[in-house]
């Protein structure tokens, strides 16, 4: 996420985006994020009130992929983490935050994470709720370090930093 060159902060998922009818999102369901050797898993009970890919060089090399995928909570969300994690906390300069980035101390897997700049929010991977019900990304960021065989969908707002 770049904060600091603020891009305006994308709407929340209830401003006004439509959902599917024959795909309803019940805002109640639990959904549980959870690292690949399962010893951590963190459960929210609400949807992200952001969630956006970003294609930065540290999101790459967090991840490993093409770019990473942020959701982000209210931290009111979270109804139970399991587990232990361990913390890698930096200042991101690049972005002007400090940054506390909890990964699983057996399988490497960042789980979720802090930043200063939005103190009120939990980052999760978004990756990490594989099977679970985490709706589709609205918006994506650093599209200048965007991969060059990466397509975005056309609904989604890109800012280039
Ligand atoms: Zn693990
Ligand atoms: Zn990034």
């Amino acid at each position: 996420m770049s904060f600091t060159l603020s891009p305006p902060l994308p709407p929340s998922p209830s401003e006004g985006k439509e959902q599917s009818p024959d795909q309803p999102i019940d805002e109640s369901q639990p959904m549980t994020a959870t690292c690949a050797c399962g010893q951590a898993a963190i459960t929210v009970n609400a949807l992200p009130t952001m969630h956006g890919v970003c294609h930065c060089t540290n999101c790459k090399r967090r991840t490993g992929s093409a770019f990473g995928i942020s959701a982000y909570f209210d931290k009111t969300a979270i109804t139970t983490f399991t587990g232990q994690t361990q913390v890698y906390a930096f200042h991101h300069a690049a972005q002007n935050h400090d940054q506390e980035r909890h990964f699983c101390p057996h399988c490497g897997t960042t789980l979720f994470w802090y930043v200063s700049a939005l103190p009120e929010k939990i980052g999760i991977a978004g990756g990490c709720f594989a099977d679970e019900a985490l709706p589709e990304p609205t918006y994506a960021v650093t599209d200048g370090k965007r991969e060059a065989w990466v397509r975005l969908p056309r609904n989604w707002q890109v800012f280039p930093n």
